[in-house]
């Protein structure tokens, strides 16, 4: 018995669902990835087509196959540009309050305690109605309890209430891709179905990058502890 229109359309679409969850790791000409907040990732579609139109070389593919209606494609799992597209850590960074999370590595900066992002506010050191900005050296991660206790005080006021505030700065690009990175491997750590092909390359920030993070400024040091012992083997395990 021939199968019913509806069934077949309901078919095709549990079928293209399925393969939702195989992405392409996007790398750059220079083989690290694109970006890592959020981690380069494209939908198979994307990668498929790529691939076809040669803007891609496919570096390691999933073991499932996609037709149309002359060929058979292998999805991609990790793809690298042909072309160098240039990156965040070229320019300087532009203040948003991701970022400044990200540098702060989601840690109060007033107690120094780690939070969810949800259980964390960006603070105004010189408070907005004392004419604070939302800038990089004006704004820090508070934890709720904190920025109470803080409330509309001024920098020179703090030790009164027993609290203290290193100068924030502005990161450089470095920094944050660093702490991005970090974040990266926590968040794939997390996940079950990340393809093996994708490990290699996402641990394959370079030597120079990390060096550079944790140089740049000791004094401000932002670079995740696990990267600054450069453990990258305890990221993997399990
Ligand atoms: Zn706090």
């Amino acid at each position: 018995m021939p199968e019913a229109p509806q069934e077949k359309v309901d078919d095709h679409a549990r079928r293209l669902t399925a393969l939702q969850g195989y992405t392409a790791l996007v790398l750059n000409a220079d083989w690290q990835p694109l970006s890592y907040l959020p981690l380069s990732v494209w939908s198979w579609q994307d990668a498929v087509k790529a691939a076809w139109q040669e803007r891609v070389h496919v570096v390691s593919s999933y073991d499932v196959r996609v037709h149309s209606a002359s060929a058979s494609f292998a999805i991609p799992s990790v793809v690298v540009l042909r072309n160098y597209e240039r990156r965040g850590t070229d320019k300087a960074p532009k203040f948003s309050k991701r970022l400044m999370m990200l540098r702060d590595n989601y840690c109060c900066q007033y107690c120094k305690g780690a939070f969810p992002s949800s259980m964390l506010t960006c603070d105004h050191v010189v408070p907005k109605a004392s004419g604070g900005a939302s800038t990089w050296e004006n704004t820090v991660c508070a934890c709720t309890a904190c920025n109470e206790k803080k409330a509309s005080l001024l920098p020179s006021q703090l030790k009164a209430v027993g609290m203290r505030l290193p100068q924030p700065r502005a990161p450089s690009a470095h920094q944050l891709e660093a702490a991005a990175w970090g974040l990266c491997l926590r968040d794939l750590q997390r996940k079950t179905h990340v393809h093996e092909s994708w490990k290699l390359h996402i641990g394959a920030v370079d030597d120079a990058t990390v060096e550079r993070a944790a140089h740049e400024d000791a004094r401000y040091d932002v670079t995740p502890r696990k990267m600054r012992q450069r453990d990258r083997s305890v990221a993997y395990s399990g």
